[in-house]
């Protein structure tokens, strides 16, 4: 089937309010690669071949802190169609703009968006709930699928739904990497060759921490340590947050348990880098 693609907030509620078929939507900001990818292809199981797989992209200015990469974000519009039809994507949801210019309502997780991510960029988790609120109730889909390289952003976004019943359901997705471990960003394309290859150093560094637990060390204090020490060898890199959490509650451990996991924020150069993985 062709692909449909809508550039309006109105023409995208008035085709989920006539559709009569499971949806199943992907979220994302554009310059699609194989993470995206991926999540088309869970959106696809959840719906099978009768039901309709949205995509949206848009890049949510709400999202990104004054000072941030709003301007210079990539914007491939051409590509991303043609990867949207090549995936079976259904319908690509492209709206110019999604808010009105005197916007007054936001939608605002207070617990586990104030650390990590949220602590080190004001009001981004704001910016989040508030475009996925809004994108929720244009497509209204039956699920949403989001991927675990933003680990915080999924339980933000699980909490908003059950808090507000959202009767959506939230899939996440494990990571998407390259063959060295760097997990897929659509800011990657901001690094240059040195800095791509000290970008491995995150990866590189939770693996070293899980094989470090999976020795018996259990002092959290330790194993950021050596971490530390890891990623600030590289010349380019400088961390923002490094730190062991709950996988639940997001807060930061003092000793290792279940359930816990490693999150970091790193500068390669001017390219703030995410990744996550669970230790135990
Ligand atoms: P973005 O376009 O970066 O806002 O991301 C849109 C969605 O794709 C989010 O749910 C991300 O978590 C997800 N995503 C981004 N990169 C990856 C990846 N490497 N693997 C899996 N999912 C990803």
């Amino acid at each position: 089937m062709e692909i449909k693609v809508i550039d309006s907030p109105a023409a995208m509620q008035e085709h989920a309010l006539q559709r009569q078929l499971p949806c199943a939507m992907v979220p994302t900001m554009g310059a699609l690669h194989r993470g995206h990818l991926e999540l088309i292809r869970v959106a696809r199981t959840q719906v099978k071949s009768g039901g309709e797989v949205t995509v949206s992209i848009y890049v949510n200015p709400l999202q990104f802190e004054p000072g941030a990469d709003f301007e210079k974000y990539p914007r491939p519009e051409a590509a991303d169609e043609s990867a949207c039809r090549d995936a079976g994507v259904d319908v690509l949801f492209r709206p110019r703009e999604i808010y009105f210019p005197d916007r007054s309502v936001f939608v605002e997780e207070n617990v586990l968006a104030n650390s990590l991510c949220g602590a080190s960029r004001p009001g981004h988790f704001r910016g989040v709930c508030t475009v996925v609120a809004k994108l929720f109730h244009l497509v209204a889909p039956q699920s949403a699928i989001f991927g675990e390289k933003d680990y915080q952003q999924l339980a933000v976004i699980r909490r908003m739904v059950r808090d507000l019943n959202f009767a959506i359901k939230v899939i996440g997705v494990p990571t998407v990497r390259e063959a060295d471990g760097l997990a897929l960003s659509s800011r990657n394309q901001y690094l240059n060759t040195i800095e791509r290859s000290e970008a491995t150093v995150l990866r590189r560094a939770a693996l070293e921490m899980k094989a470090a637990v999976a020795d018996g060390e259990k002092s959290v204090s330790k194993l950021l340590l050596g971490a530390r020490e890891m990623i600030q060898s590289r010349p380019n890199a400088r961390i923002d947050y490094l730190s062991i959490v709950d996988g639940q509650t997001l807060q930061p451990l003092d000793s290792m348990r279940e359930d816990s996991v490693l999150a970091l924020a790193v500068w390669i150069g001017r390219t703030r880098l995410i990744d996550n993985l669970r230790l135990a």
